[in-house]
């Protein structure tokens, strides 16, 4: 009798019955590594996938995602760490940020650096303003039975393809020097809110507005959070 590695169960042949888990690992070898870059890339269920899924059809995969199958797409939070990471690379190639956080005239003041903090690691400033959207729509959406954390992940999703979509047009204005900022923000805000509206609730215009609404003020709320924090400790100091 073989004794599982995983879930400590008793048994006979390759594979535990119980949970699948292989008797014996294969040795890391140069097909091991190929098959895991494949897996990152693939367009079956790796980021390439994920993001197509998440262009096409938002909402049936995010919802099959929480209630359905967590293995179809990219892990949320791993997802918007990826993207913004992607972002801030596109960012320092192409030189195309003016003011998605703008802050110069007020250097050396505490609020100075947290926004310089949040330019600098947009993957967990994301997910900080995830959680300001995420009480937004808490709010909105009280009567929908999504808990607080389904709908951090519904953002985490949603806010990683607007990263996407900042730095196709980031990269569009690199090349070309045609400055579509504006339009990739309007772009990413009409993603964001049609992915939410019908995550919540497809076929009413409400749903679209509140989701409108709850990214706006959540927004507004995070960076409100960030002056007041910085306000209030250089008013300690
Ligand atoms: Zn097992």
């Amino acid at each position: 009798m073989n004794i599982c590695k995983k879930c400590h169960n008793e048994f006979d042949g390759n594979y535990c019955p119980n949970c699948g888990h292989p008797q014996k690992l294969e040795r890391i070898n140069g097909r091991y590594i190929f098959s895991e870059i494949a897996d990152v890339l693939n367009f079956q269920k790796g980021i390439l996938y994920t993001i197509k899924e998440l262009l096409i059809r938002p909402e049936q995969n995010i919802r099959a995602f929480i209630s359905e199958d967590r293995n179809r797409l990219v892990k949320p939070i791993m997802f918007i760490l990826i993207t913004s990471l992607i972002y801030t690379i596109f960012v320092g190639i192409f030189h195309f940020e003016d003011g998605y956080v703008n802050y110069t005239d007020i250097k050396e003041s505490t609020t100075f650096e947290i926004f310089k903090w949040v330019q600098e690691n947009y993957g967990y400033a994301n997910i900080i303003m995830s959680i300001f959207i995420g009480l937004w729509l808490k709010v909105f959406f009280r009567k929908y039975p999504f808990n607080f954390f389904e709908i951090i992940i519904l953002l985490c999703f949603v806010m990683g393809i607007g990263m996407l979509i900042y730095s196709a047009f980031g990269v569009v204005r690199g090349l070309t020097h045609v400055n579509l900022m504006k339009v990739g923000a309007i772009i990413g805000l009409v993603y964001t809110t049609y992915a939410v509206g019908q995550f919540f609730e497809k076929r009413k215009l409400l749903s679209y507005v509140k989701a409108f609404f709850a990214y706006i003020l959540g927004f507004l709320t995070f960076t409100l959070a960030a002056i007041g924090t910085g306000f209030f400790i250089d008013l300690i100091k």
